[in-house]
């Protein structure tokens, strides 16, 4: 039996940031990933000879100064990726209501730009950007401070977006086009926090945006090589199934094939309803186990990997977000007869290209009761009926797209599609949530999972305890290793790499 300062179970983004900083930290570490890639959402698959990224598109808050840049340099990542910075005029373009537009790095670019569409807005987008900035200077973490009470970020955590831009301005097409890009977050207006909308607005507009060029598992790669060049262990096809719990403390995780994985602490980077149900012990009372049992997940996906015929279609230095309706607040108003009611679209970046994209993914809402019926059958052998149902929707995202962008329908050369189906299997997410479990700003407490749990050495950690995304994952994993390392000393260790 193998035995480690810290088993971490679970090798997406969250997983490997702990296993990072532990590794570093001088604690022995081993990761336990159930498939046989590493990464989680940092995964990347190959189909046609061209790569496509599954859950990583771009990134914020990369530029020296900033945040993830920072969080970036203690890691021992800077330098080691392959980016490409998005235009710099316009990141985003927000397509609603028959027009388009843009937002740009840096917020008083971001301003001026919007302010040439909304002449009459200037002030209420002047406010917007001072909101934005206020929020983030909030949250100690994401400023690379430690975190001494929640009450700062407490006020804007249990405010709604919607709430929020009403109160910024009536203005109801602006409105909606300042939360245009809120499939970032699978956002509803009356449930997503104006915090959740600021630090993912934030993080983008501050500058610093950029995509992984040939794929986001080159992230996954790097952190591998820290972990192991700091003496830690990684292990795939390692499902974690068990844990063996002595005198109130966690002893071991057992694996599917009955092996024991002794450590002294335990840090879980799946979704906390499948590690409870690993916990076999009175410490976890059954209304907390119910609570973390009913907690909403977000909405689930379907994405069209489009491969194209050799330069046939422009590649695009911005994201796309697309709108069929009068709302960007799609979920919302979520019609099964009027799907896709909205979609992203991007062009990822190649090695190999530069005017023409290889590549390109279009993202849309797809709830998991559509492909219920198919729950019980496995990737590749879900049926005939199952690849009829994915054939007619990837036939209408294209349509879509082919309406926002001409030429793309005679573009493509082959496409690949992933449903609910396609996500819950290869993340582990429940039904293929986008991006765990929904954080209702008008149930804080019921809705926030905090890192630390009733089992002394078991702790949290991923997209599920803080916020999803890169920085959200970043700062949720320095939350968990405080409470190993303690956040005073991590902070300072972090600041001055
Ligand atoms: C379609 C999509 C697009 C996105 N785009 C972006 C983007 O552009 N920018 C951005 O910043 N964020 C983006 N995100 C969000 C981001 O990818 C996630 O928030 C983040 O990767 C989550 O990391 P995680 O470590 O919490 O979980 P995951 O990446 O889900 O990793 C969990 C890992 O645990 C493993 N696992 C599960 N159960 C077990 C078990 N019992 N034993 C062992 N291993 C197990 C899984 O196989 C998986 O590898 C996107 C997400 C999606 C789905």
């Amino acid at each position: 039996m193998s035995k480690y300062d810290v088993v971490i179970i679970g090798s997406g983004l969250g997983g490997l940031l702990c296993g990072t900083i532990l590794s570093k930290e001088g604690k022995s570490v081993c990761i336990l990933e159930k498939h046989h890639q590493l990464g989680g959402n940092l995964q990347t698959f190959k189909r046609d000879g061209k790569i496509f990224d599954t859950g990583f598109h771009y990134v914020g808050g990369l530029n020296e100064g900033q945040n993830l840049h920072q969080y970036f340099k203690y890691f021992g990542l800077t330098g080691k990726l392959r980016l490409e910075r998005l235009d710099l005029n316009s990141f985003d373009k927000i397509g609603f209501k028959g027009k388009e537009y843009s937002f740009a790095q840096g917020f008083d670019r971001f301003v001026e730009i919007l302010t040439n569409d909304f002449p009459s807005e200037k002030n209420a987008l002047i406010a917007y950007k001072k909101k934005i900035k206020e929020v983030c200077n909030h949250f100690p973490l994401y400023n690379l401070k430690p975190v001494h009470d929640l009450s700062s970020e407490q006020k804007y955590l249990e405010q709604s977006i919607g709430s929020f831009l009403n109160s910024v301005t009536s203005n109801k097409t602006l409105q909606n086009v300042l939360a245009g890009n809120n499939l970032l977050y699978a956002g509803t207006p009356d449930k997503s926090s104006l915090a959740m909308h600021a630090l993912i607005a934030n993080s983008f507009i501050d500058g610093g945006t950029y995509r992984f060029v040939d794929g986001s598992s080159q992230l996954a790669d790097q952190l591998v090589n820290i972990i192991e060049q700091n003496g830690g262990v990684l292990r795939k096809n390692s499902e974690a199934v068990n844990f063996t719990i002595e005198n109130d403390k966690i002893k071991s995780v057992q694996l599917k094939n009955g092996e024991q994985i002794e450590g002294g602490r335990f840090i879980s980077a799946i979704n906390p309803h499948a590690t409870l149900q690993m916990v076999n012990s009175d410490l976890i009372r059954k209304s907390y186990r119910e609570r973390i049992n009913e907690l909403e997940e977000t909405i689930s996906s379907f994405i069209l990997f489009v491969s194209f015929k050799p330069d046939s279609f422009k590649y695009l230095k911005s994201n796309y977000y697309h709108f069929n309706e009068d709302t960007v607040w799609t979920i919302s108003s979520y019609n099964p007869e009027k799907w896709p009611q909205n979609y992203m679209f991007l062009t990822p970046p190649s090695g190999n290209s530069n005017e023409f994209a290889e590549t390109a993914t279009a993202i849309t809402y797809m709830k998991y009761e559509e492909v219920q019926q198919w729950e019980n059958t496995k990737s590749g052998n879900r049926g005939a009926d199952y690849e009829e149902f994915k054939k007619q929707k990837a036939e209408k995202l294209i349509e879509q797209v082919e309406l926002n962008h001409p030429g793309f329908k005679k573009s493509i050369h082959k496409y690949y599609t992933s449903s609910p189906l396609t996500y819950r299997d290869y993340t582990g997410t429940r039904n293929g949530s986008l991006y765990g479990i929904v954080h209702d700003c008008n149930n804080l407490l019921k809705t926030t999972i905090p890192a630390k749990t009733k089992i002394p050495n078991l702790l949290f950690t991923g997209q599920n305890i803080n916020l999803h995304g890169a920085l959200g994952v970043t700062v949720g994993s320095v939350m968990t290793c405080s409470e190993i390392l303690g956040m005073e000393y991590l902070i300072q260790k972090m600041n001055h790499a």
